[in-house]
């Protein structure tokens, strides 16, 4: 029998980019074809509370398997800011642009750069609850550099590379993000159950 997973986003991108990689049976379905329009909170104080509260409110609510994704960038020198502030870390214009010429300043005087994007997907299956986290470690630039990707990608340089994400493909980025390296834990489950 089919079954059917809500993935607690609109973005049909990210929908489809998981959907090719899960057995067909198992059909992603989006926030809006389940009737949900509304903002789901994130007023948790960590990026896995988030994760949890998001996939929480679609079970409870709806009544569907779920899962939901919650990320943010955590930097050394700022004892982990903006962490589950990273959307808007510059206030609640959520801008991308802002949001890093926030943490340049922020790390002006700073010699340690180092810094790391944390995924945690939570997933509610069959009455339980699982967790799973993608994390990629690397140093904060002291200008942006590059045009693709979003967020903090033109100032995020992982570990073993000379280049931002920013400046990378998207094919390249996702073989080492922390979403792509979460995604592979989900599917992995999902494809074993
Ligand atoms: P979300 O939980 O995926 O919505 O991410 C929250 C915020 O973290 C985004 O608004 C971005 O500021 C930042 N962020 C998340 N993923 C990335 C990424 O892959 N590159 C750059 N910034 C990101």
């Amino acid at each position: 029998m089919a079954l059917s997973i809500v993935f607690a986003s609109n973005n049909l991108h990210k929908i489809n980019e998981i959907q090719q990689l899960i057995p067909s049976e198992l059909k992603l379905l989006s926030l809006d074809s389940i009737g949900c329009y509304e903002e789901i909170p994130e007023t948790a104080l960590t990026i896995e509370g988030n994760a949890i509260l998001k996939a929480n409110y679609v079970t409870e609510k709806y009544g569907h398997f779920c899962f939901a994704d919650d990320t943010g960038l955590e930097v050394e020198a700022l004892n982990g800011e903006p962490g589950v502030y990273s959307a808007r870390y510059a206030g609640e214009q959520k801008n991308a642009n802002d949001n890093m010429q926030k943490l340049l300043k922020n790390l002006e005087h700073s010699t340690n750069r180092n810094a790391q994007f944390k995924t945690i997907i939570c997933l509610n299956i069959n009455g339980e609850q699982h967790l799973f986290e993608g994390i990629v470690k690397g140093k904060i630039g002291f200008e942006p550099k590059g045009n693709q990707g979003f967020g903090y990608d033109p100032i995020f340089i992982p570990d073993g590379y000379t280049t931002t994400f920013a400046e990378m493909s998207r094919e390249e980025k996702s073989k080492i993000s922390h979403r792509g390296l979460a995604v592979e834990k989900l599917v992995r489950f999902l494809t074993s159950m």
